[in-house]
């Protein structure tokens, strides 16, 4: 038998959630954000789920390759652009589209042979200062980028620090949506600003005409990731639930022992975890070598909450390589035995119901969803679900 560790890439959950970002940018078309692999769920898994989008966004041109080879033939959107000139002839022959966000790529599009122009966004940084023009000087790019006959339509974009809470007390996202409208309000083209966060707070808010930038917001094309992946992007602000966002990625794996140990036993490495009373643990096939956080807690004060046979439970005594510690206790004290075999659910849905957000595990490992995802080990199966839950 193969080390009983899985994931499982639940189908119906990326329609469902794919659906309700469209819901909240009813006027949008839709970028289904898929870097990293589709946030390591897998672009050929989440492929076929996901088509309903109106283009795939991402950065890596393997990536954008590998959507091709998949028959995509409608829109892809590289998110950080051409990483050097020969990129785009790349670009010319999938027909990507690219993001403009630095004065190196004009030049590399000035000077790049194409029979068919790009069709580009230009990116402003608004304030994030990660990628694009500044306000003053955005102008003079769109200028430059607009003469040049290898450029065809001209997108604008921008990109939020703080869409999924607030700013200095303000909603999050006011000041970069002014500073966005300012500066490109006489200017033609698409507009894209919303990533998940925005999507889901403020689209719709903006759409029904409160706030502050009403066109800018819902504008043209809205950019969802994380919400597709089913996790609250604003966790724990909202619970993937009050989203009505549904887990498209199941971590679960099965008990391989279990200890009976006494008041004053030590539980892993380091000792970190000493039993005040008897209690059962349970061994479960899964480490840090299968991307599980090696920094979750297994404290007695608190320990990272896990599922076993869909009963709530925590992590106890520090993560290992290859297997982490559960308490059994509060299982079997809700009359439900437990035994070798055993499913646990590290994040996800249980087969006995029970959904474990992996927004409650990436919080209490001190971290965020996306990173959770991205880290699910190559060594870790995969499998697809496609049952409506
Ligand atoms: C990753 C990314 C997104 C999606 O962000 P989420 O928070 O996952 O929705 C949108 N736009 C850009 C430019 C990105 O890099």
């Amino acid at each position: 038998m193969p080390r009983p560790i899985l994931a499982t890439v639940h189908l119906s959950a990326l329609r469902h959630n794919l659906a309700r970002a469209r819901r909240a940018a009813p006027d949008a078309r839709v970028w289904a954000v898929v870097k990293a692999n589709a946030y390591g769920h897998g672009i050929e898994r989440v492929f076929g789920a996901l088509r309903a989008a109106d283009g795939f966004a991402l950065l890596d041109l393997a990536e954008a390759e590998r959507l091709r080879a998949l028959d995509w033939r409608g829109p892809i959107l590289l998110l950080e652009g051409a990483f050097e000139a020969r990129d785009l002839e790349l670009c010319s022959r999938l027909n990507l589209w690219h993001v403009v966000h630095c004065e190196a790529q004009i030049d590399w599009l000035s000077r790049h042979k194409t029979q068919v122009p790009h069709r580009v966004f230009l990116k402003m940084n608004s304030g994030m200062n990660r990628l694009g023009f500044t306000p003053d000087a955005f102008r003079a790019a769109w200028t430059r980028l607009n003469a040049l006959p290898q450029v065809d339509e001209i997108s604008l974009m921008t990109h939020f620090s703080d869409a999924d809470g607030p700013r200095f007390g303000a909603d999050g996202i006011s000041h970069q949506v002014q500073t966005f409208v300012a500066a490109t309000h006489d200017l033609p083209g698409e507009r894209s600003l919303c990533n998940s966060a925005a999507t889901l707070r403020h689209a719709l808010s903006v759409q029904l005409g409160q706030g502050a930038a009403a066109q800018a917001l819902a504008a043209d094309w809205v950019r969802p990731g994380i919400a597709v992946y089913g996790s609250a992007p604003d966790y724990p602000l909202h619970h993937p639930d009050e989203w009505d966002l549904r887990p498209t990625l199941t971590l679960a794996s099965r008990l391989i022992a279990i200890q009976d140990v006494r008041a004053g036993d030590s539980v892993g490495y380091g000792s970190s975890y000493v039993a005040a009373g008897p209690m059962r643990i349970g061994i479960v096939a899964c480490g840090y070598a299968d991307g599980y956080p090696r920094h979750a807690p297994g404290s007695t004060q608190e320990g990272a909450p896990v599922l076993v046979r869909g009963v709530r439970t925590r992590l106890v005594g520090r993560v290992s390589m290859d297997m982490l510690a559960v308490d059994l206790t509060p299982v079997e004290a809700q009359g439900v035995p437990c035994a070798l075999g055993d499913e646990v659910v590290l994040w996800g849905r249980s087969a006995h119901g029970p959904v474990l957000p992996i927004d409650e595990v990436a919080r209490a490992a001190g971290t965020i969803s996306y990173e959770l995802m991205c880290a699910v080990a190559p060594r870790v199966p995969f499998a697809l679900d496609d049952v409506e839950p």
